[in-house]
């Protein structure tokens, strides 16, 4: 994105979050959820996180962090498929106790649910798992050779 230098960065003021930075008092760094819920770049707070709605940037455009050095995998994908999966299930199987509808209404009610629901999640924890991926300095294990 090449007009990012101007883009808006996060504050901690667009989060309403009443815990301090567990970092100390010292770190500039945006929330995490900021990421998540805003597309904001991990290190500098620039809202360039996204390349469009699902899709890292390659870079940051203000900062010049590089997304592609991060590698989140499958993460967001698993805490989806349990958390989304076990969210709908549990409404499904009360729907039907309760009030016995035919199998149509499930297929109509519970595969939009389910699609919009994951799309939505997807973007937000994708922009979680990478802030903190940055901010905990996670990485591949490696032998150390002595
Ligand atoms: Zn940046």
């Amino acid at each position: 994105m090449s007009g990012a230098v101007g883009a808006r960065r996060c504050t901690p003021a667009d989060v309403t979050s009443p815990k301090p930075d567990p970092a100390g008092g010292g770190s500039k760094l945006p929330p995490p959820i900021a990421s998540g819920l805003y597309g904001c770049c991990p290190r500098c707070g620039a809202k360039t996180l996204f390349r469009n709605f699902l899709a890292y940037a390659d870079r940051c455009g203000a900062c010049g962090l590089d997304f592609t050095a991060f590698n989140v995998g499958d993460g967001p994908v698993v805490f989806l498929t349990l958390g989304i999966g076990t969210l709908v299930t549990i409404l499904a199987l009360w729907v039907e106790f309760t009030f016995s509808p035919p199998v149509l209404v499930h297929v109509l009610l519970w595969i939009p649910i389910t699609l919009v629901l994951t799309v939505l999640m997807l973007r937000i924890s994708k922009g979680l798992l990478l802030a903190l991926e940055f901010r905990n300095k996670a990485q591949e294990g490696r032998l150390r050779e002595d």
